[in-house]
């Protein structure tokens, strides 16, 4: 619906033509994080209590990774990886909604809106469901979308990771 063409584009999407704009784009994020002893754990922006968290160089929020990477790979940009290095000691357990919204920012810069995110979160425990409603809404939040263009699921591991050693998210989005 909302093909406007962008005002300033980044450096790294000036090579994407105007025209590719009036096409829908489907992107596709995916991110994991090793869960270790006394580290806090954040998922969609949520800080859940729980012995283990993620050991990452940001706050290894996986939801926020994927989605940030869901939108930049529908956008044909860099990753967050290349964005935001894991040795730039800038990152050094930075909020990770500075990924996100980075990413959102170039969304709209790119004249493009959130279709819809559906989202994945791969974990043995704890149970993520107590925590979806606040996920979604920080979701919601940080997309200025409808709740309805947003879909969190969660799922074990089906005891192949029994410890609950490794927390991963899949998530895609469609821009329009
Ligand atoms: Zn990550």
């Amino acid at each position: 619906m909302t093909t406007t063409p962008p005002d300033s584009l980044p450096s790294s999407a000036s090579s994407a033509p105007s025209a590719v704009n009036l096409h829908p784009r489907i992107g596709h994020g995916y991110d994991l994080h090793r869960l270790e002893p006394d580290l806090p754990l954040v998922v969609g922006g949520v800080k859940i209590d729980h012995d283990r968290g993620c050991a990452a160089h940001s706050d290894g929020d996986v939801v926020y990774h994927a989605v940030t990477d869901a939108i930049l790979g529908a956008l044909g940009q860099d990753d967050i990886g290349q964005l935001f290095p894991d040795n730039d000691p800038k990152w050094k357990d930075a909020d990770s909604h500075i990924f996100f919204e980075e990413a959102v920012r170039r969304m709209g810069n790119a004249g493009y809106a959130l279709g819809n995110l559906d989202i994945t979160v791969i974990l043995e425990r704890p149970k993520l469901s107590p925590h979806k409603a606040a996920i979604r809404q920080n979701l919601d939040d940080l997309l200025g979308c409808d709740s309805s263009q947003v879909n969190i699921k969660a799922k074990t591991h089906e005891r192949v990771d029994a410890l609950g050693k490794t927390l991963r998210s899949p998530a895609t989005s469609w821009c329009y």
